[in-house]
This record gives C-alpha cells, structure tokens and sequence, in this order.
C-alpha cells in the first residue's frame, strides 16, 4: 500500500525511474523549423520558456506566407482573418487565450497580455481587440493579396444543389467554361478565364486551398535545464470558417497544456476533434500515468478514432496532430494519418525539433496510412 507522501508525488509527478535531467530542447509543428530555433536562441540564453516559445512563433505569425497563423491567415467565410492562441506558462502555471480575435497580427502575445494583465484567463471577439488596442497593439488588415485571392477563388467553388453560384457568372452572361466545381487537382479552364492577370502558380495555389481547406497553425513547446516548461499555439484556424468559429488552439487543455511537473502537449489539424478529447490535456494526463509520449499521443489519437468507431472512410476526411515533451526532453509527434494530400500529391507528416543545433523536421507517428 502507498503511504500518503507516496500518493501526492505520484498525483503530481512521473516516477523518478522515468526521467532524466531536464535540457534545453523546442519542439513544433512542422512549420516550426524557425521558431523552434528562435526559442532554443532564447533558452541557451537564459530567457523564460514562454518568452522562447512566443518569439518563435512570432515569426509565423508575421510571416505572410504562413497562411495558417496571422498575418496572410486565410480568412473566414466573409473573408475576415480571425485569430485564436492559447499559452501556459510552467513555472506560474498560468493561463492566457484569446478568441476569434480580428486585426491584431500577434495573438500569442495578446494572450501573454491577458495572462499577466488581468485576472482573467481568456478573451474573445470585438472586446479582445479592443482590450489589445487598449493596450497599444497595432490594429492592421490581415488579408494578403495571395489570402484573398484565395478566399475569392473558395467563394466561386461554392454552388447551391442546383449547381448555381452568386460568385460565378450571371445567368446573362456570356458562355465562359462550364463553370461547374470540379475536385481536380490543378484549376480548371473556367477559373483560369476568371482570374486572367494572376500568375498560375499563385491561382493553383488558391484552388488548392479552395478544394482542400487547410488546417495549419502552430503549437511551439520548450524545456529548459532548469526542467521549466511552456507552450504557445496560435492560428487563424480553419480556412473558410463560419465567423465566430472557435476552434481547439485557444482552448487550454485541447490546443495546449503545460504542467512542468510532468511535461507539455498541443495540437494542429481539425480543431473540433481535438475539443472532443482535450487532447493536450489527455497527453499530459497519459504521460502523467508512465506512458512515453509517442505512446502518450498514439492513445488520444485513438480515442478520436473512437469518436468515429473506428471508421476510416469518416477518419479519412480530416487529419489532425499531436506533440508532446516531457520534463526528461523526451518527445513525439502524432498525427492520425502519415501524410496529408496538397495538390494531388502525399506529403509525410513531420514536426520540428530543435536541441541546441540547427532545427530538424523528424516524423510522426501515425495511426493509419493513407495510399
Ligand atoms: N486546430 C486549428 C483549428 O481547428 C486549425 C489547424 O490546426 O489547422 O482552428
């Protein structure tokens, strides 16, 4: 039988047996090869861990390219960019998020803010951004040329059952293609005649995301020597969302959960499955309990197969991640498939890795395969 000081360590803590000294090391999704390199900059200088975390995904967050996550994130289905982040900081085992929130391209900072400069935990919509402008952020546009010419192109695949479209042309039009929505992997002919002065890699760009709405974001986690421990992810969520659409990144617990005594988990993919687990939360708890963190992640990518009995025709339409570091420095990504299709082709799942070198992309675990 287990005395009382024995039942309180094991309530907070892995047994001792299962770790080893604690080491600088940031993990990421796979978007994460320059924030997680950024962070280690941070640690091996002596920073915070959340200040690490946050400054790597920053830079995605800035970055107009990366249109999963702030500035150039595609919008929702008004073509508005909404983002959401949340972020636990370890060694305060404090709490910050915000929601839906417009205009502000550094969520995760906004969040940081709300965790320090209030007594609250989380903000969402109009009076997130007005308690950001309050406190001096930027308020900017966040639509890129490249995030709305998609968001047009997403517009003009969108038909009634009668195959008609109000962003496709007019009944009095002039014939121009067949103008019907085809799942083909390169832009049919009609798109083509409609957007004539975009360059073709940039419209095969917006019909890919237009016929396969992404999933991005990023969820940055790190461990210092000293075993302290954060975790940040920020988004623009679900391409074409419904506004107000809130997914599983600012959720503490599905999107990110930190509890430096036993280690760190979040997530990308499909936010809505992720809430149905808590899966960061779950990961924590498995490890928490002796599992390694692969087998820690491969059991709550299991329990959202179970959330469709298993049934991979379902499971086949969304894919979704999971990354997890414990307090020793061990660490894994999961994902529910082995690789995601873009543009017609399969590209393996991965995350990055950095511990104290350059910054790698190592693979994931996975669930089923896809052919
Ligand atoms: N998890 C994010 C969400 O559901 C999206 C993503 O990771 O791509 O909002």
């Amino acid at each position: 039988m287990i005395n009382r000081r024995e039942w309180l360590a094991g309530a907070v803590a892995l047994p001792a047996a299962q770790t080893g000294a604690a080491r600088n090391i940031v993990i990421a999704s796979s978007n994460g090869l320059r924030p997680c390199a950024k962070a280690m900059d941070i640690l091996k200088a002596g920073g915070d861990t959340l200040d690490a975390v946050i400054a790597g995904v920053n830079i995605q967050e800035e970055d107009p390219n990366d249109d999963s996550v702030g500035l150039g994130g595609l919008p929702n289905e008004e073509g508005v960019v909404e983002l959401d982040a949340s972020l636990m900081h370890g060694p305060t085992r404090r709490a910050g998020a915000v929601a839906a929130l417009r205009n502000i391209k550094y969520p995760s900072k906004v969040a940081k803010a709300i965790m320090e400069q209030t007594d609250h935990v989380m903000l969402v919509g109009d009076n997130a951004l007005r308690f950001a402008k309050a406190l001096g952020f930027l308020e900017e546009n966040l639509l890129t040329e490249k995030s709305r010419l998609a968001w047009l192109v997403w517009k003009s695949t969108l038909r009634d059952p009668k195959g008609h479209s109000n962003w496709s042309d007019g009944l009095d039009a002039p014939a121009n293609g067949d103008g019907k929505p085809t799942a083909s992997a390169e832009p049919p002919a009609w798109l083509r005649d409609r957007f004539p002065h975009v360059a073709d890699d940039l419209l095969a760009y917006a019909w890919d995301r237009a016929v396969h709405p992404i999933t991005g974001t990023i969820n940055c986690l790190a461990l210092n020597t000293k075993g302290e421990m954060s975790g940040v992810t920020t988004t623009s969520g679900l391409a074409w969302k419904i506004p107000g659409r809130v997914g599983d990144s600012p959720i503490v617990g599905a999107g990110v959960y930190v509890d430096q005594e036993v280690g760190a988990a979040g997530s990308t993919g499909r936010g809505e499955e992720n809430i149905r687990v808590a899966g960061a939360h779950t990961i924590v708890e498995n490890m928490r309990h002796g599992m390694p963190p692969k087998d820690a992640v491969l059991d709550c990518l299991k329990r959202v197969s179970r959330n469709y009995n298993h049934d991979r025709a379902r499971l086949g339409k969304f894919d979704i991640n999971f990354y997890a570091l414990r307090k020793d420095g061990v660490y894994a990504g999961g994902s529910l498939w082995n690789g995601g299709i873009s543009r017609g082709k399969l590209s393996p799942r991965k995350f990055a890795v950095n511990d104290g070198g350059a910054s790698r992309l190592e693979d994931c675990v996975s669930l089923y395969e896809r052919r």
